[in-house]
C-alpha cells in the first residue's frame, strides 16, 4: 500500500518508521525546505519509551539525554533582581524515573535516522488539494506534482493543512488557551548553571533553562488570539518585542537582545485540538493535527509517537478495512489524549499569573528552594 504522510516532525517521522517497518510504501511531504530542527528540549516519557524501544532507538535517545535529570526538580522563580522567591516543581505526575529529556533537534535526527531508505522524503512541497475517490486519494501538490495514494496521514501540526482540506476551518478544532510562547537558544553569557529559572510580571513570564553548554530561553505572554502569518518569523519576533516593550528586570533585556539575532526562534499559540473524529475515508490525522494537548501538557511528543505506533499496528492488522483500523486507533488513543489535555489549565496558570497579586499568591504557594 502506498501511503502519503504530510509533515516530517515527530508524528510524521514516527509514522513513517512504523508504517514502512510493516511493509507500507511511504512518501513524506514536508512544507519546510528541510527537517525543522529547532525547539526546546522535550520529554519522551511513559509508553513512548516502549515505542522508542520497538523502533530500536531507545538506547540512542538515552545517550542524548540533556542531563536535566541531574538538576533540581524545580524551576526557581526569581524577582527582578534574580533573588529566588519561589520554586515550581518541574516534574509532572506521569513522570517516571526512566523518562528522557532530549533536545528536539536530536530527537528529530534520531527519528529521521530510524526511517529506512525505502521511505521517500519530499521537502519544500505541500498538499494543495486532495480527492478521495473511495479507491484511493488523488493528491495535487503545490509544486504541480500529482500522486495517488491508498492512505493519507495528516501529521502537519496544530495548524494542519490536511485537517483544513478534509475537515474544515481550523477555528472549529483548535482552541487557543490564551497564551503565546516563543522559544530560542541563547548565547553562553546567559548561562544559568544548569538550572531552570522563571521570572514573571503580570501576564508575561520568561524562562531560562541551562544544559551545560547550551541555554534555552522562553517568552510567554497572555493574549487573545492574534492573526499573523505562521511562516513569517520576523512578524513573530515582533509579537514578542511588542508584548515585552515595557517589561524589564532580571535578564529580560539580554534575552530580547538575543531574540534579535536568534536563528532558531519558534513561536506559537498554546493550543489544544479537539475533534469528534480523526479520520474521514482514506485520510487520517495524527499528532498535534488531531489531538494537540498543548505545550504545557508535556505530552505532545509522547502522544505523537504512541499514536504513530497504534495507527501503524491497526493498519497492519485490519485486513484492508481502514474504517476498522481508524476506529481502533481512536479507541486506543482517546483516553490517553483526554488525560493529557485535562491537566493543562492549571500548568498554564502557574506559569502565567495575570496580576501582581496572582504572582504573589503563586510564589507563596510554592516557596523558594535554596
Ligand atoms: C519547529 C518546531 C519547534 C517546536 N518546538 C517545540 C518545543 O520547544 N516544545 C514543545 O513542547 N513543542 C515544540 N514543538 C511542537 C512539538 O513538536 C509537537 O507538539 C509534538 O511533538 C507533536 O508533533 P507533531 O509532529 O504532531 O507536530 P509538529 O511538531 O508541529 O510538526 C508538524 C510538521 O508539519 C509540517 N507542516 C506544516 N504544514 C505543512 C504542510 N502544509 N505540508 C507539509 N508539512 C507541513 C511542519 O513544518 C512540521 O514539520 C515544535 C514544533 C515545531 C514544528
Amino acid at each position: 500500500m502506498s501511503i502519503l504522510i504530510s509533515g516530517a516532525s515527530i508524528a510524521g517521522l514516527a509514522a513513517a518508521q512504523r508504517l514502512s517497518a510493516r511493509g507500507a510504501e511511504v512518501t513524506v511531504v514536508e512544507r519546510a525546505p528541510g527537517l525543522r530542527r529547532n525547539g526546546a528540549p522535550i520529554d519522551v516519557r511513559g509508553e513512548a519509551l516502549d515505542v522508542a524501544a520497538d523502533m530500536g532507538i531507545r538506547d540512542t535517545l538515552a545517550a542524548h539525554e540533556t542531563g536535566a535529570a541531574q538538576r533540581s526538580a524545580f524551576t526557581h522563580i526569581v524577582d527582578e533582581n534574580g533573588e529566588k522567591v519561589g520554586a515550581l516543581p518541574t516534574e509532572l505526575p506521569q513522570d517516571s524515573a526512566d523518562d528522557l529529556e532530549i533536545f528536539r533537534n536530536d530527537l528529530i535526527d534520531i527519528l529521521h535516522g530510524s526511517v529506512g531508505p525505502d521511505v521517500t522524503f519530499v521537502y519544500g512541497d505541500s498538499i494543495q488539494e486532495l480527492t478521495d475517490t473511495g479507491e484511493a486519494v488523488e493528491v495535487g501538490f503545490t509544486s504541480g506534482r500529482a500522486g495517488r495514494y491508498e492512505l493519507v496521514v495528516g501529521a502537519d501540526g496544530i495548524h494542519s493543512h490536511t485537517r483544513r482540506l478534509v475537515f474544515g476551518p481550523e477555528e472549529r478544532y483548535r482552541r487557543h488557551l490564551g497564551v503565546y510562547y516563543g522559544i530560542l537558544s541563547l548565547p553562553a553569557e546567559l548561562d544559568v548553571d544548569g538550572e531552570a529559572y522563571l521570572y514573571s510580571v503580570p501576564g508575561r513570564s520568561v524562562i531560562l533553562s541551562g544544559y551545560g553548554e547550551r541555554t534555552n530561553g522562553g517568552f510567554t505572554f497572555l493574549s487573545p488570539e492574534i492573526t499573523y502569518d505562521y511562516h513569517d518569523i520576523e512578524q513573530q519576533r515582533q509579537l514578542v518585542f511588542d508584548a515585552y516593550s515595557s517589561v524589564r528586570g532580571w535578564k529580560v533585556a539580554e534575552m530580547l537582545d538575543a531574540l534579535k539575532q536568534s536563528e532558531d526562534f519558534y513561536l506559537d499559540s498554546t493550543s489544544q485540538v479537539h475533534m469528534d473524529r480523526w479520520s474521514r475515508g482514506r485520510v487520517v490525522l495524527l499528532g498535534d493535527a488531531a489531538f494537540a494537548p498543548s505545550f504545557y501538557s508535556g505530552q505532545g511528543t509522547p502522544l505523537a509517537m504512541i499514536g504513530a505506533d497504534v495507527l501503524a499496528t491497526e493498519w497492519a492488522t485490519c485486513d484492508g478495512d481502514l474504517d476498522l483500523a481508524f476506529a481502533r486507533y481512536e479507541e486506543a488513543m482517546r483516553p490517553r489524549v483526554h488525560r493529557a489535555q485535562k491537566g493543562v489549565p492549571e500548568a498554564r496558570d502557574r506559569v502565567n499569573p495575570p496580576t501582581w497579586e496572582a504572582i504573589e499568591a503563586r510564589n507563596q504557594q510554592w516557596p523558594p528552594v535554596r
